[in-house]
């Protein structure tokens, strides 16, 4: 089973630049004004630090069956 990378807008306030985009080793992460940030999933390797980053839990690194 491998850890896929999940975004719960509920949780993000869309409200200022998504801090976590900057910690994203592999520049996977974007975002368009303030909305919640799109992840680039050819990009991503599930690594987790931009979940364990947001304050909001809005990035979650989940099981993908
Ligand atoms: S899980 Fe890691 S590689 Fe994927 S978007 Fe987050 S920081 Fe980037």
């Amino acid at each position: 089973m491998s850890k896929r990378l999940f975004i719960k807008k509920d949780n993000c306030p869309q409200s200022h630049a998504c801090p976590s985009v900057k910690v994203c080793p592999v520049g996977a992460l974007s975002q368009v004004g303030f909305n919640a940030p799109v992840i680039d999933y050819s990009k991503c390797i599930a690594c987790g630090k931009c979940s364990n980053f947001c304050p909001k839990k809005a990035l979650v690194l989940g099981e993908q069956n």
